[in-house]
């Protein structure tokens, strides 16, 4: 009998960790992959989106593509999961895994912060993105307030990606002159991985007339324009782009898997606390940045673990928190953060570029995935 890997979420890590599965073991497991979308993005092409760059359609990856030997992908919605005994139910069935791998990601909580749906917009999600592409060509004047709403939030940069990008867009129309931006959040500097890469991150703002405005929170985005911070003060704006409060999905916290809101691993191999079970990707625990790279970087440990786990062999490497991200500098350049969170006694990063040739490298990085994941 093959042991069967049941894979929750097809996101950055679960996509990986399937097509790692079907590489190294398709003869010794069967792999389920659960997600309740029908396709995938990347998180970065939502920029694309909210710039008009691409439409929303262009971006999303169908599930249907997905061609591994071994990999049966369904398309449901995970409605409990019990860590103890492997058992999970979905709104199409129920599955017994023998190791159970969580990768659902991180949720928006758009109700934590009051007035955001309402009065504010975001580009975490698609949709988000889509209606902010509708509603920027129109604003020629004012205050532009980027508001991080809480911490940890995925890719670090991208708050910043958002004000640097919209300095081009509004410099192309010829209005940048008559409209501040300004990013609030609650970080002491922006991207707080070094103090180098922060620096780097400042002068890059502070170059396009960029404030940050650092260790504030925006806690409600209340009528006529104020955006009121836990300090009690407020702030005044009149669009508000609101980087959402971030949570584990309803079904991870109802599973007693998350302590404190994350899931706990083992750093080294992504191990919960549960014999059999591993979470990767942002719906983790650890104290690094929730990104992408990460989630993949974390996919590969988890597979080769399984496959010590499966054929008895040695385990892996321990998992570093290792990866390069790309950022978006405006004018089509790239910069590229390269970036090792748990390696050393403490993170190291240096941000690479801005250059052409970044932008040509990313271009191939989302490529490759595409490739990788979604053909045979
Ligand atoms: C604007 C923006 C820009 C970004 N830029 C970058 C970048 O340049 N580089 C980078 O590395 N990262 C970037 N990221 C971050 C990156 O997208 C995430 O960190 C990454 O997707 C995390 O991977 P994951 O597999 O943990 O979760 P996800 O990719 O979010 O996948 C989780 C999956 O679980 C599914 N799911 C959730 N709940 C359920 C349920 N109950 N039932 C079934 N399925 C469920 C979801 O549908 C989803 O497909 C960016 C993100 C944003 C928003």
């Amino acid at each position: 009998m093959k042991k069967h890997v049941l894979i929750l979420g097809a996101g950055f890590a679960g996509l990986e960790l399937a097509a790692r599965l079907s590489e190294s073991l398709s003869d010794e497991v069967r792999v389920t992959l659960i997600d309740q979308n029908d396709g995938f993005s990347f998180g970065f092409s939502k920029l694309d989106v909210m710039f008009g760059r691409k439409a929303a359609a262009d971006i999303w990856l169908p599930y249907r593509d997905i061609s591994q030997r071994g990999v049966e992908f369904r398309q449901e919605s995970v409605t409990s999961i019990d860590p103890e005994s492997g058992q999970v139910t979905t709104d199409g069935g129920s599955y017994e895994a023998d190791l159970l791998a969580v990768a659902l990601g991180a949720d928006y909580d758009m109700a934590a912060t009051p007035g955001l749906e309402e009065r504010g917009f975001e580009y975490y999600s698609t949709a988000g993105a889509e209606r902010l592409s509708g509603v920027l060509p129109g604003f020629d004047s004012g205050r532009v307030l980027i508001g991080i709403l809480g911490h940890p939030f995925k890719c670090p940069p991208a708050p910043f990606e958002g004000a640097l990008l919209l300095h081009d867009q509004l410099t192309e129309r010829g209005v940048r002159e008559a409209v501040e931006i300004r990013v609030v959040g609650p970080m002491a500097a922006p991207v707080p991985v070094t103090e180098e890469v922060s620096q780097r991150f400042l002068e890059a703002l502070g170059e396009r007339d960029i404030e940050y405005i650092p260790k504030q929170h925006v806690v409600a985005v209340e009528p006529e324009g104020s955006a009121r911070l836990a300090s009690g003060e407020s702030l005044p704006y009149d669009l508000f782009i609101g980087i959402p409060v971030h949570r584990v999905p309803e079904v991870v916290e109802r599973s007693g898997l998350a302590v404190d809101g994350w899931v706990p691993v083992e750093p080294a191999n992504l191990r919960t606390r549960f014999p059999g079970v591993y979470a990767l990707g942002d719906v983790v625990a650890l104290t690094m940045a929730k990104a992408g790279v990460f989630a993949e970087a974390a996919a590969r440990v988890v597979a080769d673990d399984i496959v010590a786990e499966v054929r008895g062999g040695e385990p892996p490497a321990p998992y570093e928190g290792a990866g390069n991200c790309y950022v978006e500098f405006g004018g089509g350049l790239v910069g590229k953060v390269e970036a090792n969170f748990l390696g050393g006694p403490r993170p190291t990063a240096q941000l690479v570029g801005p250059s052409l040739e970044l932008a040509a490298e990313k271009d191939e990085f989302g490529a490759t995935r595409r490739e990788r994941w979604f053909s045979s």
